[in-house]
């Protein structure tokens, strides 16, 4: 049986962005399915040559590397908070006959509990909301890690009234690394 659930109202800016913004996570979805790294899959469930591939992968069997799914990978999060940011504005339902949609912080994109990937690592689902919020504190710091110089200093500009999860967050790295002495940008 196929359940949709609508999503609450959310604080503005308290979602990651590939939750609200389909192209995104198409971008990130496909990506995840073509490195040679990750191969987020398998596309058909039943698609026993994907497993075949992941489980020599992993140098196991076929259902060891059956029970490793998104589903309980450390970083398939299905908190509560999560959840109401999902399915996003234009997205499917989040629930369906093989299971349900989580966001995967690892690969940022919207993903499936009966899928997989190379990188899956034992430990999930997160499933309470202070887990998912350092998960998010992590992801933006690493994002903002990758600016640029010039990014950074136009960001830094904005600090008086900072908008959005990214933005605040990024500020209030910028304050503490201004304490300890660090390099500003
Ligand atoms: S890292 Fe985990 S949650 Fe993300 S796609 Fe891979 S198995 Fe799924």
């Amino acid at each position: 049986m196929i359940k949709i659930r609508i999503g609450k109202k959310k604080e503005e800016g308290s979602c990651p962005k590939a939750t609200q913004d389909i192209e995104l996570n198409t971008k990130n979805r496909n990506a995840a399915i073509k490195a040679e790294h990750i191969q987020y899959g398998p596309l058909n469930l039943s698609d026993e040559d994907y497993y075949v591939r992941v489980a020599k992968h992993w140098n196991t069997s076929v259902d060891v590397a059956k029970k490793s799914k998104c589903s309980n990978c450390t970083a398939f999060d299905i908190s509560p908070r999560m959840l109401e940011c999902l399915p996003g504005p234009v997205s499917q339902p989040i629930e369906d006959e093989e299971g349900m949609l989580g966001y995967c912080w690892m690969h940022r994109f919207k993903c499936h509990s009966a899928r997989t990937c190379y990188t899956w690592a034992a430990g999930g689902p997160i499933d309470k909301d202070s887990v998912s919020y350092s998960w998010q504190e992590r992801s933006e710091e690493s994002l903002s890690e990758g600016w640029s110089k010039g990014e950074r200093s136009k960001r830094k500009n904005k600090c008086d009234n900072p908008k959005g999860f990214t933005m605040k967050q990024f500020c209030k790295n910028q304050k503490s690394r201004s304490k300890k002495g660090e390099k500003k940008n």
